[in-house]
């Protein structure tokens, strides 16, 4: 049996080029607008970037808490990668289906509107949100505002699950993601004159040499086996700097990152390095220049989800979806957004997580029948008792 509904609803989604760099409108509007058919007002709540918008719909009894059912409506850049068929054209082949964002995570939106007249049909004692977000790919900023509204709600959600990749198991647990840029102005002499002058460079790889040394340290401060890296990580992926080899750097700039363990904050740790730039290195080159500086610019900040608010949901919506172990991943997602208003948070949907973002991305169309197995549960489930 097949349905041929939900097929040709992702074929649609898939449809919209919602490359976080484009607009996201059309297909928030759009969903917006299959929502109203069935008689669901949809809350479109603009973001203050040009052509970026979240919606937010409730059906049900909404002075109820009831559980959120949350998308990302972004997907990642398609530019480089050698695609068999076109990306934004659906395309079966044998039983996958392939498309940007077939797994992350349009596969699990099109469940989700598939469900909405079983949804709006039932006696729901607990209402069902659809969100979907914009910008999960880059700085998350969609999720950010959404749950600004949330916050100011005077019913918040009780639970909410997350349908990014898992191939239907329940994760509650993710590593927090910190990207730094670190601007290091040195001081330009003629290089055989060196002591005059304060190379950038250097500079930068000092203290990256620091950020390595914390990674050790982080290491033996103990760790988490339910990620693949057991430990908070700490990883440089960009530098640039310098001009010539017989010039002290003036400038070098370079990005790292912090995967934070779930109730790590990666702010403490950019503390200590701060600390140590401002304690010891800054006093020694002060002394050849004024003029050289470190100054870090925070260009990201995502806390982690820590399972730790979550197991009640987790254990309750395991049996819904066939899931037998908690899982954790080490990828990021806006369940850690989410916790800090309040809002418990399990991430769960179909596909799988090393597909994403490849060429040739495709969801297993079996993926999407135990999705919407898993919904038809929930909404039975929703129209009996409560989840959490
Ligand atoms: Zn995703």
């Amino acid at each position: 049996m097949e349905n041929t509904a939900l097929l040709a609803t992702l074929s649609r989604l898939v449809a919209f080029d919602t490359v976080s760099s484009h607009s996201n409108v059309e297909l928030i509007d759009w969903v917006a607008g299959r929502l109203a058919e069935h008689g669901i007002q949809a809350f479109v709540q603009h973001g203050t970037e040009a052509g970026k918008a979240n919606l937010y719909a409730t059906i049900g009894p909404a002075d109820q808490a009831g559980v959120m059912l949350s998308g990302h409506s972004d997907v990642v850049p398609v530019a480089g990668q050698n695609w068999t068929s076109d990306p934004f054209t659906l395309t079966r082949r044998d039983t996958r289906l392939y498309g940007r964002g077939a797994a992350d995570m349009k596969g699990f939106i099109a469940c989700v509107l598939e469900m909405v007249p079983r949804f709006a049909a039932a006696q729901l004692t607990q209402p069902v949100h659809v969100a979907l977000s914009y910008n999960e790919e880059t700085d998350m900023r969609g999720m950010r505002v959404l749950a600004e509204h949330l916050a100011g709600l005077p019913v918040r959600p009780a639970a909410c699950v997350i349908g990014e990749p898992t191939s239907m198991q329940v994760v509650v647990a993710n590593k927090g993601a910190a990207i730094y840029r670190v601007r290091v102005r040195g001081f330009s002499v003629h290089s055989s004159l060196r002591d005059q002058g304060v190379s950038a460079v250097e500079v930068a790889a000092e203290v990256i040499c620091f950020l390595g040394a914390l990674q050790e340290r982080l290491r033996d401060a103990g760790r988490n086996d339910g990620f693949e890296f057991p430990h908070t990580s700490i990883h440089v992926g960009k530098i640039e700097g310098g001009t010539a080899h017989n010039i002290t750097a003036r400038d070098c700039t370079f990005i790292f990152e912090i995967r934070a363990l779930p109730g790590v904050r990666a702010a403490t740790l950019l503390e200590e390095v701060r600390a140590h730039c401002v304690g010891t290195i800054l006093p020694r080159l002060h002394q050849v220049s004024t003029e050289c500086a470190i100054d870090f610019e925070p260009i990201v900040d995502t806390p982690g989800l820590d399972e730790g608010g979550n197991r009640n949901l987790a254990q309750a919506m395991m049996p819904l979806c066939g899931c037998h172990a908690l899982g954790r991943v080490s990828f990021g997602t806006e369940g850690g957004i989410l916790q800090d208003i309040g809002v418990p948070t399990i991430i769960c949907g179909p596909g799988e997580i090393r597909v994403a973002h490849q060429p040739d991305e495709y969801v297993e169309i079996e993926q999407l029948e135990r999705c919407m197995a898993f919904l038809e549960t929930l909404c039975h489930r929703l129209e009996r008792t409560r989840v959490s």
